[in-house]
């Protein structure tokens, strides 16, 4: 099998115009002939294709939300079943854990349009218009980025593409704070306090997202005190909570105060959107992940 190629390929600037899905896949910009993904589920994906074939899809330029692929009738181009987290999907997904680059390309009136290299943001599951599940992928232009990271002036010692960690600090609000503050940065899963110099550390954790397209809000209705572990894991959403506070994924319940009200609906947008049922393709994956905690 062909490596993979991740990033900028050689001789091929932004706004290269291709005649032709063949051209794309000679040059090695997108090297799937009919895929809107290029990719492997082990190893990520490195380019996309926005064509406007599905339904779902808003593309603001610097940041796409992208659909997965999958469920679509052959003839129609219909969405006529659900989307599964696998093959180009998980390539996709794998991209983020990875922080790998993946290469956009768009299909204009001139032809194949490459529009540089993106950072996949966020990966979720909604009802699409057609009411079954679909994948979403939010991807932003690692130029934006690095303006955010610029803007910020966190020393060079972050990496650029470490998106993450650099919103998690810009978000630490003081809602966020004080929640942590409440639960004496004790993680509401596993109980561990983090001792570092300098004091205790410990993660707000938004249950349902801040910022597009989630709108998950900044109070104390919506914040967990969770180590970094775990902050990741439900991020992620390796695990959930339900409305009794039992963990879906992990074993034990979410301790919570009982002055500490937790908007519940909150939890159900996590369930709905966030939370990945596993399937057989991720079930390596979730087994280290228990290992690992
Ligand atoms: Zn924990």
């Amino acid at each position: 099998m062909a490596e993979l190629i991740f990033g900028e390929v050689p001789e091929v600037p932004v706004g290269t115009i291709f005649p032709n899905r063949m051209a794309l896949y000679r040059a090695g910009v997108h090297r799937s002939i009919e895929g809107g993904i290029s990719g492997r589920q082990e190893e990520g994906a490195n380019s996309i294709v926005i064509s406007g074939g599905y339904e779902d899809d808003e593309d603001n330029g610097s940041i796409i939300i992208y659909t997965g692929h999958g469920g679509r009738d052959a003839k129609t181009r219909k969405q006529i079943a659900n989307q599964k987290l696998t093959r180009q999907n998980l390539a996709l997904a794998r991209s983020r854990t990875l922080d790998l680059p993946v290469r956009v390309i768009r299909k204009t009136s001139a032809g194949f349009r490459y529009d540089g290299l993106y950072s996949v943001e966020d990966v979720w599951q909604e009802k699409g218009k057609s009411r079954f599940t679909v994948y979403r992928f939010k991807l932003v232009a690692q130029k934006i980025l690095k303006g955010a990271l610029e803007a910020t002036d966190l020393s060079a010692k972050i990496p650029t593409r470490r998106t993450i960690t650099i919103s998690r600090i810009v978000r630490d609000s003081e809602a966020s704070r004080r929640v942590k503050q409440w639960y004496d940065f004790k993680c509401q899963v596993c109980s561990v306090v983090l001792s570092v110099p300098g004091g205790f550390y410990a993660e707000g954790a938004h249950v349902k997202p801040l910022g597009v397209p989630h709108e998950g809000s900044d109070s104390i209705d919506n914040i967990l005190c969770l180590c970094p572990n775990h902050h990741a894991l439900f991020d992620y959403g390796a695990f959930s909570v339900s409305d009794d506070l039992t963990l879906i994924g992990l074993k034990g319940k979410l301790f919570l105060r009982k002055d500490h009200h937790i908007d519940l609906s909150n939890f159900h947008y996590h369930r709905e959107h966030i939370l990945q049922v596993l399937g057989i393709e991720n079930r390596i994956w979730a087994r280290h992940a228990d290992r690992t905690i």
